[in-house]
């Protein structure tokens, strides 16, 4: 066995050495490559998802080539040349267009989302003069026809965290700039995605399936210069500028279009006959710096060029999750506030398991309506990342802690004390096992159709109080959108 690992490994390392010694196959083979890929997203199909039926177009032309095979390996140099891997994601006219997509009489026609100024006005009204920002008297006056809604800001983050959930299954590298703002990075995904135009093309359109939300994407080497590309050609834009090309992409642009020019900027270079940011270029950093102080000067001298040296920030892993909800009005309903503690505890178990994370404490918190406070914490006998233990956990310190007859008007839970799920301790305690799988499964299940699409017998009786939404319950704080 061992002797037949080793004389293929000798049979591997011939070709790489060829190819590293620079012989003409690898260079003509990646140029099939890179004509597969394109042939492949002109089909309108993506040769990186594994999981689809259909043979990837792109396969053809690797098996023409030996070699190519040993490249998916990963055991040569990759043939394909370098990608603009930050990919910004801009979800277009936001908050008016999760008001369409929510109520169905909204669509097709000018909406304004806001209270005294538009927060978010829909393309309808954008086309008619709308612009964000504006007072609503005047908007009106633009617009007479216009729908105004006043805003549901837990709906917003709910498709927010809805969009960011799709993103994440493309790369886990996704940085949540703003509400509906994205970047993300596909560095070193090459050979996951031979067909990166096509990935990109179609997690647009993954994204409008699954939320009804359509977004503008931009990719280059730099965020400034994808931010841009996103921007450009909104609603829907698609926008790829290839490394090296962010100069001539960005000379005929008006300076507004960079980040950090305001109008203020923008009139102060219109006043020296600068509109364009190619006209930028031509100004000298000392130039720059004298008019605008030196950290201003040398971020528009940089940006003017495609230069960013800001990288996408990877989400922190928690160190705690705690959920917590204030109830109007207050309660002294046990069965109400223990349906509430356990509707906690499931967010907490599935924010765990979404992490990987196991809890040693717990924690519960209640408040008063007396602005009496009361908070105790447990240590579990094993972690666990299994709300039904997390729930026994919570109601015996409810049990504990609510002993006043006053009305309860806060209640939260919280884990600290995390650590790996080490899911193998158990490999042998068949109830723990079943409650593994059942958590899996509804996760799944959740992940796919929305929270309230399965839920304990127990969880009817809250959801007569609370409105649901994709993502849970509508609670009266919005804490728990995660
Ligand atoms: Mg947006």
């Amino acid at each position: 066995m061992d002797t037949c690992v080793e004389s293929q490994s000798v049979a591997i390392t011939d070709p790489v050495i060829a190819i590293m010694q620079g012989s003409v196959a690898p260079a003509k083979e990646a140029e099939e490559n890179e004509r597969g890929a394109g042939t492949s997203y002109a089909n309108g199909s993506s040769a990186d998802a594994s999981s689809q039926t259909k043979t990837p177009q792109s396969e053809p032309a690797a098996e023409k080539s030996p070699w190519s095979a040993w490249t998916w390996l990963g055991l040569c140099k990759s043939p394909s040349r370098k990608i603009p891997n930050i990919v910004h994601v801009d979800v277009d006219a936001f908050f008016a267009s999760v008001e369409q997509v929510l109520n169905p009489r909204l669509r097709g026609k000018p909406v304004l989302v806001g209270r005294g100024c538009v927060a978010s006005a829909s393309y309808e009204a954008k086309a008619l003069g709308v612009k964000t920002a504006m007072g609503f008297r005047e908007a009106l006056r633009v617009c007479p026809k216009a729908i105004v809604v006043p805003g549901q800001y837990e709906h917003y983050a709910d498709f927010a965290e809805r969009v960011r959930r799709i993103l994440e299954t493309y790369t886990p590298a996704v940085e949540t700039a703003a509400l509906d703002d994205f970047y993300l990075d596909f560095a070193g995904t090459e050979r996951l995605y031979p067909d990166y135009r096509g990935t990109l093309v179609r997690l647009r359109m993954e994204i409008f399936k699954e939320t009804g939300l359509s977004v503008s994407v931009g990719a280059a080497s730099t965020k400034v210069v994808a931010s841009i590309a996103s921007r450009l050609e909104r609603p829907r834009g698609f926008r790829m500028v290839a490394p090296g090309e962010e100069e001539t992409f960005l000379t005929p642009l008006p300076v507004e279009k960079l980040h950090g020019i305001g109008h203020v900027h923008a009139g102060a270079l219109a006043e020296r006959g600068i509109a364009t940011i190619g006209q930028l270029r031509g100004v000298p950093k000392a130039a720059l710096q004298a008019a605008f102080g030196e950290a201003i000067g040398q971020q528009i001298w940089e940006r003017a060029r495609g230069l960013d040296g800001r990288e996408v920030l990877l989400p922190s892993t928690p160190k705690s999750v705690s959920r917590e909800t204030t109830i109007e009005g207050g309660t002294i309903d046990t069965e109400f506030l223990g349906g509430l503690i356990e509707y906690l505890s499931e967010r907490i178990g599935s924010t765990l398991r979404e992490y990987g994370k196991q809890a040693r404490t717990l924690g519960l918190r209640l408040r008063y309506v007396d602005h009496f406070s009361a908070h105790q914490a447990v240590r579990l006998s094993k972690p666990t990342n299994d709300e039904r233990e997390l729930l026994a956990a919570a109601k015996e310190l409810f049990s504990k802690l609510f002993t006043r007859r006053v009305a309860v008007r806060l209640a939260g839970v919280s884990v600290t004390n995390l650590e790996a799920d080490r899911r193998q301790n158990e490999l042998f305690d068949t109830s723990a096992n079943r409650r593994w799988y059942l958590n899996r499964e509804m996760d799944r299940v959740r992940g796919r159709y929305g929270w309230n699409a399965v839920f304990y017998g127990k969880g009817l009786e809250l959801r007569e109080h609370y409105a649901t939404k994709p993502n849970g319950l509508v609670l009266s704080t919005p804490c728990l959108s995660r």
